[in-house]
């Protein structure tokens, strides 16, 4: 039986979470949820995507442009097991009773607090507490990009801690109204910033102090790692184990893989739609061992890594699949993610 699943939200999450559900065997997408009648609507419309209206007075907008919309958000989860809530940060926690009042599971995002499900999860980290819940958040973009480098070195290596600046990128390339346009920012000035903190919802037992500053790029973020191991490690031990570990994808800077801006047209050369990379990139030659200290610089591409998360979310909680790796295989080869 195919588990039969909802997305509320379709902005830049929304719409690549629907479109990864379409891919899997063991998952049919019922429909979306919208707020307004914009071009994404339309083009779900034309993929095939049956598209609801967030709430009954927002009919009127799809009808008034011709999209004659199925229904409403309320009549979407009469028909599912599960619903992806893919709203903005903070609004998913206001549909959570609405959730509840259909009975249908719910996956809810980084931009929620972690008490909004009170499990947060990464899929190499921890899918099989995920088993069977009725909530669950997938963590950050930062954080699920923290989450697969720090638990492949910690199971190797062991960590005795962890210190992390984060380069953020200012904006989403869709996004018209955010910024720095001219500045570097510290956010915030104070130390630590939240994401080590985001870190330990999935990782209690990680020491991790994060420092984050934001940018004016819209590409991917950018983290530097300086992390004490428990034992010495070669770096030719630690590129061993990012590279045995899903997700993570180690690049070379002598392939004129120096930039997020080169990362990306790798992205666009090798075909990824939308240039989605849900990997975690590791640059080769930022590995650096002085012993049981070690250096790393890794890139996240914030609009997609969540992506294959989402999806092995689903697996866990309405436990189609137990095994986690099996899982990730099943979503890695579906959506073209490669180690
Ligand atoms: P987005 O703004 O691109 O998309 C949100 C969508 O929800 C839009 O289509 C918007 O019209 C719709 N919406 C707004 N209010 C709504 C409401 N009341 N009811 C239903 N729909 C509503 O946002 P996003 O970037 O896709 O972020 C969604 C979630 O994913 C947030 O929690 C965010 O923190 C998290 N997240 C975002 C990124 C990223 O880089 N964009 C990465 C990881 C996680």
């Amino acid at each position: 039986m195919k588990v039969r699943v909802a997305v509320n939200g379709y902005g830049t999450i929304g719409k690549r979470v629907a479109d990864a559900v379409l891919k899997q065997k063991d998952m049919v997408l019922v429909g979306v949820a919208k707020t307004k009648p914009n071009f994404e609507a339309r083009l779900a419309l034309k993929k095939g995507i049956k598209v609801y209206a967030s709430s009954s007075d927002r009919i009127k907008l799809f009808d008034e442009v011709g999209m004659k919309g199925t229904g409403t958000l309320e009549d979407l989860l009469k028909e599912v097991d599960i619903v992806i809530d893919c709203t903005p940060s903070n609004v998913g926690a206001t549909y959570k009773p609405l959730y509840e009042k259909y009975k249908v599971k719910a996956i809810f995002q980084g931009g929620e607090n972690h008490d909004v499900a009170g499990f947060s999860f990464n899929a190499v980290c921890n899918y099989r507490e995920a088993i069977g819940r009725y909530f669950v958040r997938v963590v950050s973009c930062n954080t699920t990009g923290l989450c697969r480098s720090l638990y492949a070195l910690d199971r190797e290596f062991g960590i005795k801690k962890v210190r992390a600046v984060l380069i953020r990128r200012g904006a989403d390339p869709a996004e018209t109204t955010k910024g720095p346009i001219n500045s570097i920012v510290l956010d915030p000035v104070s130390i630590p910033s939240h994401h080590g903190h985001d870190v330990q919802k999935v990782l209690p037992n990680i020491d991790i102090t994060t420092i984050a500053f934001v940018v004016p790029t819209t590409l991917m973020h950018v983290h530097i790692l300086n992390v004490e191991l428990q034992r010495e490690a070669t770096e030719h031990e630690v590129v061993d184990t990012l590279s045995a570990y899903p997700r993570i994808k180690l690049i070379s800077a002598t392939e004129g893989l120096s930039s997020t801006s080169e990362v990306i047209e790798y992205a666009r050369d090798i075909g990824r739609i939308r240039y989605d990379l849900s990997e975690l990139v590791v640059w080769w030659e930022s590995i650096k061992s002085f012993g049981r200290e070690i250096y790393l610089t890794q890139a996240v591409h914030q609009e997609s890594i969540v992506v294959p998360e989402n999806v092995d979310a689903i697996r866990a909680m309405t436990r189609l699949i137990e095994d986690p790796e099996e899982s990730m295989r099943l979503t890695n080869e579906s959506l073209g993610i490669g180690r």
